[in-house]
């Protein structure tokens, strides 16, 4: 494949813009050469600006469960568009969309917007503090919970990619409120609450998908309910990932437990802009102009994003078959890959749950952040500069989460598969 145009544009971009992007997991600095520069999408497939095109494993890192230009989001866009951007006023979509929500999460009475998982899970954690007048939180070491400064500590993702744990400009005084524990081990947030007496929230992918995919045991996320509860500490799911992801209830399609607050983001959207973050009542109801607690958003719920949203989560109830197909498609590919590794003598873990999977080039399986470094980032480097030339784009880096679509079929699996099949040959 040749990637000329695509090295140009990144030149080009890297004078003005830094790193060349407006997002460093999209930088291919952890598995070499430049990353594409893509002119479209359609359907499963992705293609660069020199004509290449691939099976879309990233799908935007989630939003897109349909695949690319899916045709009834692009009508409600399209049709939202001409009848103005933004109003800065209320809009009977955001009600709509706040219901489908609420009546299918049964610990949601209330969502608000917003317009990034970011500021969904900024917002929530700020309701928990004034809610519980606490100013301690607790969050696990590889679980990313967007950028905002208190939770950028131990965050996975771009930030363990880039070996950057924590981030430069973000005050200590600020994080000494963030204590960390370690993800699937309950004795580590005992300890927490041992060492402080002022934790307002615990907060958790339930189904982590930012140090690769790692779900949470089920009788972890029992106990940590139950501890939450001993304390008076508000439990947060962020399913700004998983949440109608993993299945139409996101984790708690999955799992018995129930949180307290739930964050949203990439679905929800459907490409879009959108974040939310929805809970009880009487929480909810601290929020600002009810309650004191602040919280605000020039273009949250704007009319266009609403009605991508919209259009996702509609399709999404119409079909009631999505997630069964979804689910089968990941397991054929994740199955498929461990087999041909296997066959290869290439030490591989494999996981799924819904359209999310993941793999890791480990010889143990991963349960939590300690385990996923020990990956081999080496072979997953070389996987996917190969699946890259073959024409399959996984997202890169070994600690993110691949994402299946509608748009996707067996076939393409298949395909995918005989790639890897040689990919890993050629890496043995
Ligand atoms: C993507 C993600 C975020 C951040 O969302 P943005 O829209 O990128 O700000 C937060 N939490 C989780 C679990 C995510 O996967």
């Amino acid at each position: 494949m040749q990637y000329d145009k695509s090295i140009k544009a990144y030149e080009k971009a890297r004078n003005v813009i830094p790193g060349g992007v407006d997002s460093p997991v999209r930088a291919f600095k952890s598995v070499g050469g430049t990353p594409l520069f893509i002119k479209k999408g359609k359907g499963a497939y992705l293609v660069d600006v020199d004509g290449n095109a691939y099976v879309d494993f990233v799908q935007s890192w989630g939003p897109l469960i349909f695949g690319h230009t899916n045709k009834v989001i692009e009508k409600a866009v399209i049709k939202a568009v001409k009848k103005g951007l933004s109003f800065g006023a209320p809009t009977k979509s955001e009600t709509k969309l706040a219901g489908i929500i609420c009546g299918l999460y049964a610990c949601i009475d209330k969502v608000r917007f917003v317009s990034s998982g970011t500021e969904a899970v900024m917002s929530a954690i700020r309701l928990a503090r004034g809610f519980t007048c606490k100013d301690d939180i607790v969050k696990f070491e590889g679980c990313y919970h967007g950028h905002s400064d208190s939770l950028l500590v131990q965050a996975g993702s771009g930030a363990v990619t880039f070996g950057n744990p924590s981030s430069p400009g973000v005050p200590s005084d600020v994080t000494k409120h963030t204590l960390l524990a370690k993800y699937n081990d309950i004795e580590s947030v005992k300890k927490c609450f041992e060492s402080s007496s002022n934790i307002a929230c615990v907060i958790i992918e339930p189904i982590a998908g930012n140090m690769g995919f790692v779900p949470a045991d089920a009788a972890f996320l029992e106990e940590l309910r139950s501890v939450c509860d001993e304390h008076g500490a508000l439990l947060i799911f962020d399913e700004v990932m998983s949440g109608f992801r993993a299945s139409l209830k996101g984790a708690q399609g999955v799992y018995k437990t129930v949180p307290d607050l739930v964050t949203f983001g990439k679905v929800i959207g459907g490409g879009m802009p959108v974040g939310a973050f929805g809970g009880r009542v009487e929480i909810m109801d601290k929020l600002s102009p009810d309650g004191p607690v602040y919280q605000a958003g020039t273009l949250s719920g704007n009319p266009v994003a609403m009605a991508a949203g919209l259009a996702s989560l509609e399709q999404i109830l119409e079909d009631e078959e999505l997630y069964v197909r979804l689910e089968k498609k990941a397991k054929r590919l994740v199955k498929g890959l461990s087999e041909e590794a296997q066959k290869a003598g290439i030490a591989l873990q494999v996981d799924s749950i819904g359209s999310m999977f993941g793999f890791f080039f480990n010889d143990a399986p991963v349960k939590n952040f300690e385990d996923a470094l020990r990956s081999d980032t080496k072979r997953f480097a070389a996987f996917h500069q190969g699946m890259l030339q073959e024409g399959f784009y996984f997202a890169c880096s070994q600690f993110e989460t691949g994402f299946i679509c509608d748009a996707m079929d067996d076939e393409m699996i298949d395909e995918c598969l005989e790639a890897a099949a040689k990919v890993f040959k050629e890496m043995a």
